[in-house]
């Protein structure tokens, strides 16, 4: 059976540029980064290199970047690493959970051990098309807020944030701001400077590197608690040895990102894109997620009324094509996704919802594949719906 993936935004493919680059660090050059002889002097200079690749791709500067484990590492350590007890923190109700659990643990804090010692946290809404409301960051600031964060872009929408307005209502409040760029890095050009950002989070398998590494981007002059105690690795922000294959990969990933950008891949991923989603809305009771607002070229998030976005993921996976939905399975109930319910979809439409979300492997056939196979499976999936037969029944 052929199968297509679509479901690059949970992770995508390692490049094959990428192993090759990678691969020599794990037999070959061995070496401990911190120790001073050949092996290590070798693998320091490879973590260099891959420093200024994720800074260029960035626009910041080498020393500015902090290698992690991943994303959720580095969303965590932005955060925990400038909140302290007595402080505010505004962020949005539609983060990722690296982002949302973190702060909740901010907030039981403060439950725990009441406002002399906790943190308090601000979630701020969106509205129809996923969009945080710059006005709304800016009334929501308070004398002890000390961060702002943000994401750049929604993992289950695409949906891009104002950014660049947010640093500059953070910038002339004086008070840190924060982005998680997960779904971003690789797939729009980023710019700190633009974005005016003091921190800024990117993982390796989001953007055809590696799992199980990231980064994050620390403003010269940003002072942050570690999370970890141990060595002075990542000059005292982030101990622990380096993991230099991973890191050697994000960088290389990090430099096929920017040559993409020059071929324009960004562009002809959104062609491609675009024709899924045209297509797929042809079909009846269907509707777009995010309508309106800017997006990464890749993903698409559409609901097919009167169908069980599980059922419709696991139908469709029978027949070769991965996909998924956004709903979190909770002590064995399927949960609606909070970030379309945040955008007010009614519960049942927003665990109808599938996120399609395109990579640089995906061809035209691909999505040529899967149009051959979703209008069919959303027609018998509905004919076996008892809710789908009432509905059309109540419309004849
Ligand atoms: N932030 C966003 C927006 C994500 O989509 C993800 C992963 O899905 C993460 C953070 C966590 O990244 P990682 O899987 O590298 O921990």
């Amino acid at each position: 059976m052929r199968r297509v993936y679509l479901d690059n935004n949970a992770t995508t493919p390692v490049l094959p540029e990428v192993l090759e680059a990678m691969r020599p660090y794990f037999d070959e050059h061995f070496g401990n980064a911190s120790s001073i002889h050949h092996h290590g002097q070798e693998t320091r200079a490879a973590v260099e290199r891959a420093r200024e690749s994720v800074a260029a791709l960035l626009g910041s500067r080498a020393s500015e970047v902090v290698f992690t484990s991943g994303g959720t590492e580095a969303d965590n350590l932005a955060i925990f690493g400038l909140a302290s007890a007595g402080d505010h923190v505004i962020t949005s109700t539609i983060e990722h959970h690296a982002v949302l659990n973190a702060c909740k643990h901010l907030d039981q804090y403060r439950d725990k051990y009441r406002e002399t010692t906790g943190c308090e946290v601000t979630y701020l809404p969106v509205d129809g098309r996923g969009l945080v409301d710059p006005a709304d960051v800016k009334r929501a600031i308070r004398p002890n807020t000390k961060l702002i964060t943000i994401m750049f872009a929604n993992n289950e929408t695409g949906v891009v944030q104002p950014v660049a307005e947010i640093g500059k209502i953070a910038a002339e409040a004086g008070i840190y701001f924060h982005t998680d760029a997960v779904q971003a890095a690789g797939k729009v050009p980023i710019d700190v400077n633009k974005i005016g950002c003091d921190l800024l989070t990117i993982s390796g398998h989001k953007f055809h590197g590696p799992q199980g590494v990231g980064a994050l981007y620390v403003r010269k002059g940003t002072l942050l608690e570690p999370m970890l105690y141990g060595g002075s690795h990542e000059r005292s922000r982030r101990a622990g040895t380096e993991h230099v294959p991973g890191i050697v990969g994000l960088g290389k990933a990090a430099e096929l990102a920017i040559a993409g950008f020059e071929r324009g891949d960004d562009k002809k991923i959104a062609t491609t894109r675009d024709r899924l989603e045209r297509e797929l809305l042809k079909i009846e009771a269907t509707g777009l997620s995010g309508e309106g607002a800017p997006r990464v070229p890749n993903t698409t998030n559409i609901y097919f009324d009167g169908i069980e976005g599980e059922a419709l993921v696991i139908a469709l996976d029978l027949k070769g094509l991965a996909v998924s939905t956004g709903a979190a399975c909770s002590s064995g109930a399927i949960e609606p996704s909070h970030v379309l319910t945040a955008m007010g979809l009614r519960p049942e439409r927003a665990k109808a919802s599938i996120r399609f979300s395109l990579g640089k492997q995906n061809t035209a056939e691909d999505i040529e594949l899967a149009l051959g196979l979703i209008p069919e499976t959303v027609a018998r999936l509905r004919n076996l719906s008892p809710v789908w037969t009432k509905a059309v029944a109540r419309a004849t």
